[in-house]
């Protein structure tokens, strides 16, 4: 059996220095806004390569309170893509603005900075580049198209922690980045958590009083704030998954690498194609091909597990009926849709395993392909 994901070994690798900054944290007695955190944005902005980070609550609302720090609401548009985890969209429209979604470059999976300039409006004030699977949008691309237009870009890194654009972090690249922990991302909490990390102080200060109610004085309310906070608790566990991001993200790429090895020459299955420019973090490992339900089957059959990001686009999904966004509306995305396969990825995924769901993949695609 070889499960999609495989989150014990996380625990199991780490237990020594989990139990103790557990043990650290419940005899502190204090559990919100302190040292944990402190120390964990200190830690967390040094890694990324940025001025600040802002501890928060998870990483939807991380997206959303930076649009809202931006004062960007009500009649405002965001370039989001078509291809994405809809907590991108969710972000948008929650701050009171509009989506307007842009398709994918033909090599997928992220926005294609040639589409982004059509998609420009008086009424645009920021672009939402996501690094979907880890690996990384063309933000050079992006930005030059910010410079020129005077728009804020804030990097959905939700998926992409540690990962790299010519040698610079991902959340480093555009004036915020967006980061998720929830439990599977590349660094994790065990619970909820997120961050954003900038290099501008004011959206920085901005965030810390919007996190807590709108207050930086006890009692003291500037504003109409939220509670979005990232917990002691789960501050102290990040800080000792912080330490193991890089050899983390190091061991994903060997199996991203032994896949890549495995998988190639098979007819009918597209594997991710990497930019020069990109270092990607493998968040997942997603194939292609159109005879998608079947493979699931034939793994599954084998005891392989596999899963399917994501299998509706935000525009044809109920929560967004109202857009009237019709099928068709953006095949790149919904080509991608019907198509997309993630395989068994993770830092403790073994390269034997790799071997064996690679010759499981080839014997269906041969099999079926012979057909
Ligand atoms: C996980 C994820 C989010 C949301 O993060 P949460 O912490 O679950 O709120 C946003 N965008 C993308 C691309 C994600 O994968």
């Amino acid at each position: 059996m070889i499960p999609f994901l495989d989150m014990k070994s996380v625990y199991t690798e780490l237990k020594p220095e989990l139990d103790a900054a557990y043990a650290r944290v419940m005899e502190s007695g204090w559990f919100v806004l302190g040292k944990e955190v402190e120390a964990f944005e200190q830690e967390y902005a040094a890694f990324c390569g940025t001025r600040h980070c802002v501890g928060l609550g998870n990483g939807l609302e991380a997206l959303e309170l930076t649009l809202r720090a931006w004062n960007i609401g009500p009649g405002d548009e965001v370039i989001v893509p078509s291809n994405t985890y809809i907590a991108t969209w969710l972000a948008v429209t929650a701050s009171g603005a509009t989506v307007v979604p842009v398709e994918p470059t033909p090599a997928g999976p992220n926005i294609d900075p040639d589409r982004i300039a059509a998609a420009i409006t008086p009424r645009t004030r920021a672009i939402m580049p996501v690094h979907l699977y880890g690996e990384p949008a063309d933000m050079d691309a992006v930005m030059r198209l910010a410079d020129k237009h005077g728009l804020k870009v804030v990097e959905d890194v939700a998926q992409a922690q540690g990962a790299k654009v010519r040698g610079r972090r991902t959340g480093s690249l555009g004036h915020a980045g967006a980061h998720s922990f929830f439990p599977t991302k590349n660094i994790g909490a065990f619970g909820d958590g997120g961050a954003v990390t900038t290099d501008d102080a004011a959206v920085a200060d901005r965030l810390r009083t919007m996190r807590n109610y709108g207050s930086k004085v006890k009692y003291v309310n500037i504003e109409r704030g939220y509670n979005s906070r990232l917990d002691e608790l789960h501050a102290a566990f990040l800080r000792v998954r912080l330490r193991k991001l890089d050899e983390w993200n190091e061991r994903r790429r060997a199996v991203a690498a032994r896949y890549a090895d495995r998988l190639a020459g098979i007819a009918g299955l597209g594997l991710p194609r990497v930019p020069q420019w990109a270092e990607p973090v493998w968040h997942l490992y997603v194939v292609r091909t159109p005879r998608r339900t079947g493979l699931m089957e034939a793994l599954n059959a084998e005891g392989i597990g596999s899963l399917i990001h994501y299998p509706i686009p935000p525009h044809r999904q109920q929560a967004y009926a109202d857009l009237g966004l019709p099928e068709g509306a953006y095949p790149l995305a919904e080509d991608l849709a019907n198509t997309v396969l993630s395989l068994p990825m993770g830092p403790h995924v073994a390269l034997d395993s790799v071997d064996e769901i690679a010759a499981a993949v080839r014997r269906y695609m041969l099999r079926s392909g012979a057909e």
